[in-house]
């Protein structure tokens, strides 16, 4: 395996590659593809990946599978489990060798909150029922975006979150976490390290069923308080992030914005969400 030698003394200055609690913060420049995939090939790891297309979001499907075949661990194995309620509408995308997709029926929902809540159960059901010891890692990722570039094996990690393009250069006090001290989503003021995104994470399967889990519960129990926090399951992932620390974080080359302009930091855009409608595509 050839690569160029790391240096111990240059890398990129304009950007923070590690969190105050030491985990990696992914950034082009600050990893080695070719050293990476070596490694985790050796290890012969599965990916899985989760995408629900509810609704009107099925027009979204077709794209993403396309692109995450040109670009999402590309020469590893990788599942993606389609959660939809329109199954006979999925489209046939051609998957390379040992890549697949699965779909999996769900039910309707006349509230997008609704929808984008539930699948923090529904990927908990599906590391207990299906992947559990079967599959090394996961990711969860939002339908109304594309793969632009690279997303591979600099990626993995225990439990890994990817830093929301929105806020990224924004005082903590002006993050949108759930400021209701009476939400189990709460965060306070003076806390919280980075906004993530609930459009994706990922991990280990271990960690990413003790995520979807306790979100879904902390949901659940909120609901029943007839609470429903800011961001719905973003919120709850935030709060999740606060007190779990997670062992890798990527920067927003893994879940930009097409609306947003570029900026300078960003040498390259790996996952983005397309500009949507939202009136037309979602049912309230
Ligand atoms: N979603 C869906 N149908 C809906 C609303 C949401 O399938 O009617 C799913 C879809 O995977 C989407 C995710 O929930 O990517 C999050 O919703 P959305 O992308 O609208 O949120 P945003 O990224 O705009 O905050
Ligand atoms: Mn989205």
């Amino acid at each position: 395996m050839t690569y160029s030698q790391p240096s111990i003394v240059n890398g990129r200055t304009d950007v923070v590659s590690v969190t105050p609690w030491l985990a990696p913060v992914v950034w082009e420049g600050t990893f080695s593809a070719t050293l990476l995939d070596g490694i985790y090939q050796r290890q012969n790891i599965s990916v899985a990946a989760t995408v629900f297309a509810v609704g009107k979001y099925i027009m979204f499907l077709k794209d993403f599978l396309e692109t995450a075949e040109q670009h999402f661990f590309v020469g590893f194995r990788v599942h993606i489990y389609v959660f939809t309620d329109r199954p006979n509408e999925v489209p046939e995308v051609k998957m390379g060798a040992g890549r697949e997709v699965t779909v999996q029926s769900v039910p309707s929902s006349n509230r997008w909150q609704e929808i984008s809540a539930r699948r923090m159960e529904l990927i908990q059901k599906l590391i207990e029922e299906r992947l559990i010891n079967k599959v090394n890692y996961i990711f969860c990722l939002d339908v109304d975006s594309k793969f632009h570039g690279r997303w591979g094996a600099e990626s993995l990690g225990g439990l890994v979150s990817v830093i929301h393009p929105g806020y990224y250069k924004d005082d903590r006090s002006k993050f949108p976490y759930e400021r209701r001290p009476t939400s189990r989503a709460f965060v306070a003021p003076a806390d919280g390290d980075f906004y993530y995104c609930g459009g994706a994470f990922g991990g280990l399967v271990q960690e990413v069923h003790l995520l979807a889990k306790t979100c879904r519960k902390n949901f659940e129990d909120d609901a029943k308080d007839g609470i429903e926090a800011a961001w719905q399951e973003e919120s709850h992932l935030n709060r999740y992030m606060w007190i779990n620390k997670p062992s890798k974080v990527l920067s927003p080359e893994y879940l930009w914005q097409d609306f947003k302009p570029k900026e300078p930091e960003i040498k390259i855009i790996r996952f983005s969400g397309v500009i949507k409608n939202y009136a037309a595509i979602r049912p309230n």
